[in-house]
């Protein structure tokens, strides 16, 4: 590959996860519409509605089954990644998918019951982020320089801008308050930006990151009950940032500094349907200005067009430092089995494929 050409080449992989059926769908004896081909790495939709067939294969980097666990996934596909970060580099990773078909159990897994075993074993059900930041530090401990781990967990609701780790406890004057000055985004001279007022943490042991994410998912969860957010319309950021300090052969001192991006992002049903329909179309158009920027910015990255509108949204204006340049990208798309869902599995499939 040319010089140019490798500067030019866009590092976003897009991955497919479709999950099991769920109790209802069994209940209730769910046609099955979806089929994953991990061999051959397509899925294919097939129904045929009132004499009208559909049948469609989407081709992705990487397919993942009903069967797959979240071993399977995060080695094949996050494992590269995180060494990217560890060697200096930002990369961040998207689920994205219509709500309930799993982008957080991909990304979180089933927090309340992954305590790591005896000897720091992960449970089965941890997903991407717990087993990241323990590859981060089985890397870091089993080398010998000295390091230093943060992170950040927040939460973009409406284009607003919320802390799921700060210790403040939770009412909803507080809220209220709060809503009315969400953090605010800086610039911070050096291509990325700040959210003033956002906790930092610093993290010494993977065990760590257990709490932390009970601490923010149960922060999220009152502060929809206690404001009646829809869930399904937030996006959740949860951000590692590694220095590693390294001396250079002429014994120079050196900071490699790599950021890993974990997003869990809104219901993609929020673009598709609601997004579309007529009067609510104002409200739905603010709410989800972050995932519709997002899939221009990715459509800009991967189309090489001159001009990215990082700047339109939240949230590609805090990932701006981790998308396009010499970053990876990685998209989980995840969709449900069921015939229930085939209008969103298409869409999702459409989006992600666009992406690649
Ligand atoms: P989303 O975040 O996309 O709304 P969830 O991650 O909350 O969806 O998943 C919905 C339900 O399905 C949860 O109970 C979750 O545990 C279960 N689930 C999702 N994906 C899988 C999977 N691959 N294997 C087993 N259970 C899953
Ligand atoms: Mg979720």
């Amino acid at each position: 590959m040319s010089r140019e050409k490798a500067e030019k080449a866009v590092n976003v992989q897009v991955l497919l996860r479709c999950r099991p059926f769920n109790e209802d769908e069994l209940r209730n004896n769910a046609p099955q519409v979806v089929t994953c081909n991990e061999y051959q790495r397509e899925v294919a939709v097939s129904q045929s509605i009132a004499g009208k067939q559909i049948d469609r294969v989407f081709t992705f980097d990487k397919v993942f089954g009903p069967s797959a666990q979240q071993k399977d996934l995060y080695d094949q596909a996050v494992i590269p990644i995180v060494n990217e970060v560890l060697d200096g580099f930002n990369c961040t990773i998207f689920a994205y998918g219509q709500t309930g078909t799993g982008k957080t159990y991909t990304m979180e897994g089933e927090c309340k019951r992954a305590k790591s075993g005896p000897n720091g074993q992960l449970p089965p059900d941890a997903g991407v982020i717990p087993r990241a930041v323990k590859q981060i530090f089985d890397t870091l401990e089993s080398q010998n320089a000295e390091y230093s781990v943060k992170v950040t967990f927040l939460e973009l609701y409406n284009e607003e801008i919320t802390d799921l780790l700060g210790h403040e406890e939770i009412s909803k004057v507080i809220l209220e308050e709060k809503q009315k000055k969400t953090l605010p985004l800086m610039e911070d001279g050096k291509g990325g930006v700040l959210v003033r007022g956002l906790e930092e943490e610093i993290v010494t042991s993977a065990n760590e990151i257990f709490t932390l994410l009970e601490r923010g998912s149960s922060k999220r969860r009152t502060a929809e009950t206690l404001l009646n957010k829809q869930s399904s319309r937030s996006h959740s950021l949860f951000s590692i940032t590694i220095h590693i300090k390294e001396a250079t052969p002429e014994g120079e001192e050196l900071i490699k500094c790599g950021k890993l991006n974990l997003v869990d992002l809104a219901g993609s049903e929020n673009i598709s349907r609601s997004g579309a329909r007529e009067g609510r179309a104002r409200e739905a158009g603010e709410i989800n200005k972050s995932l519709l920027t997002l899939g221009r910015v990715i459509t800009a990255l991967v189309e090489h067009l001159g001009h990215i509108p990082y700047r339109d949204s939240k949230l590609t204006r805090l990932l701006r430092d981790s998308l396009g340049g010499r970053t990876k990208t990685c998209i989980i798309a995840t969709v449900s089995p069921s015939v229930h869902c085939l209008d969103e599995t298409l869409s999702t499939l459409d989006y992600a494929h666009r992406a690649k």
